[in-house]
């Protein structure tokens, strides 16, 4: 199981489901991950979510983007 940090507070996120998923850019800094809970609402995760593993480039405009 993969887990997955906040990139706003570097905490940890229990629930992928309320994680907000942002295109990366270069001007982002991301927090040093830790082991205490993302108090985020939603958690902010720079790239494409699990499933987008594939995803050419991160497209700052994704077109036909499955639901
Ligand atoms: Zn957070």
């Amino acid at each position: 199981m993969n887990q997955i940090h906040c990139h706003f507070c570097g905490g940890s996120i229990s629930d992928p489901a309320t994680v907000s998923y942002r295109v990366a850019t270069t001007a982002i800094i991301r927090a040093q991950p830790h082991a205490a809970p993302c108090p985020c609402a939603p958690a902010i995760v720079y790239g494409p979510p699990a499933g987008y593993m594939s995803w050419p480039g991160l497209p700052s405009q994704p077109k036909n983007a499955p639901k």
